[in-house]
């Protein structure tokens, strides 16, 4: 998941721990520590200080809370859970008041990304614990309905984008070389990440508003179709950031591992870089799509003939997969001195095997997200060339059914919700 972490000969079991804590302290802004933040506050309890049944007053601005977009504080209705096991349900959030430098953004959609469905669920509670009630959503669009008095990047009626980031220092080494994402101070990310404004945790997409800094909200241009849009914001520069950072060029050879929300896109991706893609899947009835998508060629995990034949055979592999899965099956399939980048297992990876490693001079490496210069390059890039995501679109109310079809590989590719239509039906 870091980049910054190279540890050499360890206990692979305690090396993948001390990794996941390491970055959690590096760039995952002390997550593990936010229930003991929310212990220690004066507003700790059911209800988080940023939940707006916590706050009433609305916080002392001159704007009452929700009184249109004046400069806020604001009410913003979201969907969230309300612990590990709990049903999605409408409740009423606070977005913090305009700070100079902050933009506020009416939601029109937000993709359903797996990090969300980990989160809602408490399944990386180990490193990344959730703060409940949480409220998902990293891949956003929303149209700017009020700027604070310093903003020069949007003016009201602009389309901006949020992706997985809403704050970081700005002044590390990290930061200053545009890799927001691996911020020394720790990034605040979108959802379930320590609010330094508010307090409790951020809250993230599934909601109608949000105030975010404008160097962290992403210039949508004039033509994105914007519900396919969304999903670039995470998907896409998860899987854009390897191809730009192992310099992915035309001609060579790349295999996408998983054709999920962030697969689909990465072979777009890489078909658009004039690579060569071959897809490795584990359902029979993707290999078409694969193929529909611009991959070469497409493969079964299951496939040994396949597997045996593309030994040693790629420049680049990136795996998509969200969750470990014994590896070793594909480091052999790396040329020399190539790298199998993971972005998707968030977990201790499986089945590598050191002498495989040694004997291609082969490389495992992780990658998180992109910063937001590379974000906006990928915005910029797939919008000139007509690449989107394939959606689904959903209503608010079917975010659980949309998160049971995902744990079924039931989505082609990505679900989209369209923040404004249960505010139609009246729900
Ligand atoms: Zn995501
Ligand atoms: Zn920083």
């Amino acid at each position: 998941m870091c980049r910054q972490c190279n540890d050499s000969a360890h206990n692979p079991e305690e090396q993948s721990l001390l990794k996941e804590r390491r970055h959690m302290l590096m760039a995952g802004a002390a997550m593990a520590a936010a229930p003991l933040l929310a212990a220690a506050s004066p507003n700790a309890g059911a209800a988080p200080a940023n939940a707006a049944s916590a706050a009433p007053g609305g916080g002392g601005s001159k704007n009452a809370p929700g009184s249109g977009p004046g400069s806020g504080p604001y009410l913003a209705r979201a969907w969230g859970v309300a612990g590990a096991g709990s049903a999605f349900a409408p409740l009423q959030i606070r977005r913090r008041a305009l700070q100079p430098n902050d933009v506020l953004l009416e939601i029109l959609y937000c993709g359903v990304c797996h990090s969300d469905i980990h989160t809602a669920r408490d399944e990386w509670h180990a490193v990344m614990p959730t703060t409940y009630p949480s409220v998902p959503g990293h891949e956003v669009i929303g149209r700017v309905a009020a700027v604070g008095s310093a903003v020069s990047k949007f003016k009201v009626g602009d389309i901006g984008g949020v992706g997985c980031m809403v704050n970081s220092c700005l002044k590390c080494e990290a930061c200053e070389g545009d890799r927001e994402q691996n911020c020394a101070e720790g990034a605040t990310f979108t959802y379930n990440s320590p609010d330094p404004t508010l307090g409790g945790a951020t809250y993230g997409g599934y909601s109608d508003k949000m105030v975010v800094p404008q160097h962290f909200v992403i210039r949508i241009p004039p033509g994105a179709d914007l519900a396919a849009t969304a999903p670039l914001l995470c998907a896409g520069v998860t899987t854009f950031s390897p191809m730009q950072h192992w310099n992915l060029k035309s001609g060579q050879r790349v295999g996408v591992i998983g054709l999920g929300g962030l697969g689909h896109i990465a072979v777009k991706l890489a078909v658009a870089r004039k690579a060569e893609v071959t897809v490795f899947s584990t359902t029979p009835g993707k290999l078409a799509d694969a193929r529909r998508l611009g991959a070469k060629e497409a493969v079964l995990w299951s496939d040994a003939e396949a597997m045996k034949r593309l030994a040693r055979h790629f420049d680049l592999l990136i795996s998509t997969v969200p969750q470990a899965y014994p590896m070793q099956q594909f480091i052999n399939l790396l040329k020399l001195d190539a790298t199998l980048v993971n972005v998707g297992a968030m977990d201790n990876l499986q089945g590598i095997n050191g002498m495989g490693l040694v004997f291609g001079r082969n490389s495992v490496a992780g990658s998180v997200i992109g910063g937001i210069a590379e974000t906006q390059e990928v915005i910029d890039f797939c919008t000139a060339r007509g690449i989107k995501a394939d959606i689904e679109m959903i209503r608010p109310d079917q975010i659980d059914m949309a998160y049971e079809r995902v744990m079924k590989k039931d989505v082609r590719y990505r679900f989209v919700i369209d923040m404004a239509a249960n505010k139609q039906r009246n729900i």
